[in-house]
């Protein structure tokens, strides 16, 4: 039988949650993969080998009990592995869907070496689904309340995380987000061919539930002083992302028909949800030339959210080479099966147009010397211009720390880059200079991943309860 065999990874190769042929999926914003069946998921489940030193769980951001859940799974116990994996991970059928796992846990899976790593994400993402539809939910009848109260702003990753932990530990964690729905950019940024939108919808069931209260439309800082805060609760977490828009600082980005990824992106889900306030905001490229600038997540989905809306063509350029490229492999390679075009080792020097986009100018590239962060900084090749004609450009270059007024006068302290100072090692983890307020996620590291932020968000709720003494 499969529980007997422990050559499973040779006789079973590794294989993927079905995928939807490119031609049916790139007319739609729908997850792409299948479920697993549940012969199918502890069939790759127990090809895992059970390294005495799992790298996969060193390597994943939350440290993950891979192998324990992945026998679980192979042995048909979905509830017990649901509760374990919820014991590292608030969202963990979010992280089974988004995570760069190729970069992450199955980078380090020891069959990687030729026989193709377990397929963890698309496990750790069918055990919450399926623990979900059976009726599963987090145990809490341990749980010995304190009147102790946490506000947490922002609902993203990082605030959920901290959220968790709080209320697993008897204290009523406030959320407040200016956005009608929790989930931050896992809402509002990544597409629902990633990330389908009915998953946070639960999620802030279950979390509701569990006892964590939800202030949705809120805006700190306009809606509600933060000051307030401070005096009504007994700490307060920051969790509130990075949102400045990083320019291109070439001449024509401000023609008619560039646009800014995330607002193009956020118009999209608003106009598929019915939250749109003005239909202005909504940007159709069905029809244009398209392209997209950068090789981040973010660009990959500006990408495949164009094909979905019809563009004749989309071409994506990037100033280093496929292997430098940031974003997941697995969502390059969605993109392109969906029809996207990759231009590597381009860097843009213009947008050309008089009164609106017709072309990009574009430079080649070849990689130099290191930066400071060890990535080979792209040299320009003298007299390699070209024109690439366009409708529409998207600029997709990333994100830095918002400016927000209300740090300084509360004794908040960034760094020369603007993110908040906040660390694992201070004397409670994540505590900023202001001790009744701890942060983590994107405004703590820059822009990096949802699990770093569930990481850091679950590290300093440990921390807010160290602060609080309970
Ligand atoms: P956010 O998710 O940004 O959440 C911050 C929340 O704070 C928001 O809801 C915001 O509304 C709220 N907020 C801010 N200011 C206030 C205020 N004053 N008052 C009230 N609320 C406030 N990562 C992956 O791992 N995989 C991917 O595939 C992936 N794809 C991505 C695609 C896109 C388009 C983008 C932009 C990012 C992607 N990322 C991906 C990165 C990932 O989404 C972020 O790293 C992660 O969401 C950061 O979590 P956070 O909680 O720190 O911040
Ligand atoms: Fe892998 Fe991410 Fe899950 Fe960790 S959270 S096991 S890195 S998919």
């Amino acid at each position: 039988s499969q529980l007997n065999n422990d050559f499973q990874f040779i006789d079973v190769g590794r294989q993927d949650p079905q995928k939807k042929a490119a031609r049916t999926r790139s007319k739609e914003f729908a997850e792409i993969y299948e479920p697993y069946k549940p012969q199918e998921a502890a069939g790759q489940a127990h090809r895992c080998l059970h390294c005495g030193n799992p790298y996969c769980e060193w390597k994943c951001p939350v440290h993950n009990y891979i192998p324990n859940w992945l026998k679980l799974v192979s042995e048909g116990n979905i509830l017990e592995a649901a509760e374990l994996s919820h014991r590292t991970n608030s969202l963990p059928e979010v992280c089974g869907r988004v995570c760069p796992q190729d970069r992450l846990c199955e980078g380090d899976c020891t069959l990687n070496d030729g026989f193709g790593a377990v397929t963890i994400g698309s496990v750790e993402k069918y055990i919450t689904d399926t623990a979900f539809a059976l009726g599963w939910r987090p145990d809490m009848s341990g749980v010995e309340w304190t009147d102790k109260r946490v506000a947490v702003i922002g609902a993203g990753p990082a605030g959920l995380g901290c959220a968790d932990i709080l209320v697993r530990n008897g204290v009523t964690p406030v959320v407040f987000d200016r956005y009608p729905e929790i989930g931050g950019l896992l809402t509002f940024g990544i597409p629902e061919f990633k990330l389908e939108k009915h998953v946070m919808e639960r999620r802030r069931a279950v979390f509701e539930e569990m006892g964590v209260e939800f202030r949705l439309d809120t805006e700190i800082g306009k809606d509600v002083g933060i000051e307030a805060l401070l005096e009504e609760y007994d700490a307060v977490f920051m969790g509130m992302g990075t949102y400045k828009y990083m320019q291109g600082g070439f001449p024509g980005e401000d023609l008619p028909g560039v646009h800014k990824a995330l607002d193009y992106l956020v118009a999209n889900v608003n106009h598929c949800l019915g939250f749109e306030k003005d239909p202005a905001d909504y940007v159709s490229l069905e029809g244009q030339r398209v392209v997209v600038l950068g090789g981040g997540d973010t660009a990959m989905d500006c990408n495949r959210t164009a094909i979905r809306q019809s563009a004749v063509s989309v071409t994506c350029a990037y100033r280093r080479d496929e292997e430098n490229m940031p974003g997941s492999k697995r969502e390059v390679a969605n993109a392109r099966e969906e029809g996207v075009e990759f231009l590597f080792n381009r860097q843009p020097v213009a947008v050309i147009g008089d009164d609106k986009v017709e072309g990009v100018k574009l430079v080649r590239t070849r990689l130099g010397e290191p930066d400071e962060n060890g990535r080979q900084r792209p040299e320009v090749v003298p007299g390699s211009e070209e024109i690439l004609a366009a409708d529409a450009v998207i600029i997709a270059f990333g994100f830095q720390p918002t400016d927000i007024e209300w740090l300084e006068p509360n004794r908040i302290m960034t760094d020369d880059r603007g993110r908040i100072q906040a660390s694992e090692y201070g004397t409670f983890a994540f505590q900023t200079s202001n001790e009744k307020i701890f942060a983590g996620g994107d405004m703590v590291r820059g822009s990096d991943l949802v699990v770093t932020a569930v990481y850091e968000g679950r590290q300093a709720g440990e921390g807010i309860l160290d602060y609080l003494g309970v």
